[in-house]
């Protein structure tokens, strides 16, 4: 960081003209106003999973549900069972249907071709990011 940098708590960083040409066309949809604000969202959104994927890690998994250890959970960490039904998705250790389990079970590939599966057999799950 340079001196400036440190003092006023932001850096600059340079991005690909490619990248540019793209967020510019971003710039008055979704509410954005700046680059600036297309590029922090998009920092967050990365660091966000990179945290939460430290944390979380996918056990094992079948069209019923998937396992995952939280390192969080408890005094070492534990597991938790998010449960896919004809009803809706379920977290057991949060007792909820929408939670940081559920969201990151439904960020896993392997999952989202299940939920996918189960939704043309009319299954109510709500694939969308904001649970
Ligand atoms: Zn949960």
């Amino acid at each position: 960081m340079t001196e400036k940098e440190q003092k006023d708590n932001y850096a600059t960083v340079r991005l690909p003209k490619e990248f540019v040409m793209k967020i510019d066309k971003l710039i008055g949809q979704q509410g954005f106003t700046s680059r600036a604000e297309i590029v922090k969202e998009a920092v967050r959104e990365l660091l966000n999973k990179q945290e939460e994927s430290h944390d979380f890690k996918m056990l094992n998994h079948d069209d019923r549900g998937v396992k995952i250890w939280d390192n969080k959970l408890g005094k070492n960490g534990a597991s938790t069972h998010v449960q896919i039904t004809p009803k809706g998705i379920y977290c057991t250790a949060c007792d909820a249907s929408k939670c940081e389990h559920v969201r990151f079970a439904l960020r896993q590939s392997d999952i989202i071709e299940i939920v996918k599966e189960k939704l043309k057999q009319g299954w109510k799950i709500e694939l969308s990011e904001d649970n």
